[in-house]
């Protein structure tokens, strides 16, 4: 596999979309595994998630209605 943004080997791959990342244009963002609880809602978190830094991770849930 190769990087998305130079072509030199990919490193990992985005925990995000999924592009490839070579060790120059890889980046630590914190990951989301789920959210549980309410009031207030708790989340667990994964932080130096590797990061394509193309994509761009919301930083809250979106709601998807048409899906339910
Ligand atoms: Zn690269
Ligand atoms: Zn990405």
């Amino acid at each position: 596999m190769l990087c998305a943004q130079c072509d030199e080997s990919a490193r990992g791959v985005c925990r995000f979309c999924g592009r490839g990342v070579c060790a120059t244009h890889h980046a630590a963002m914190p990951f989301i595994i789920t959210v549980f609880g309410n009031d207030p809602p708790r989340s667990i978190v994964v932080g130096g998630t590797l990061w394509c830094q193309v994509c761009r991770p919301q930083p809250e849930p979106i709601a998807m209605p048409e899906l339910t």
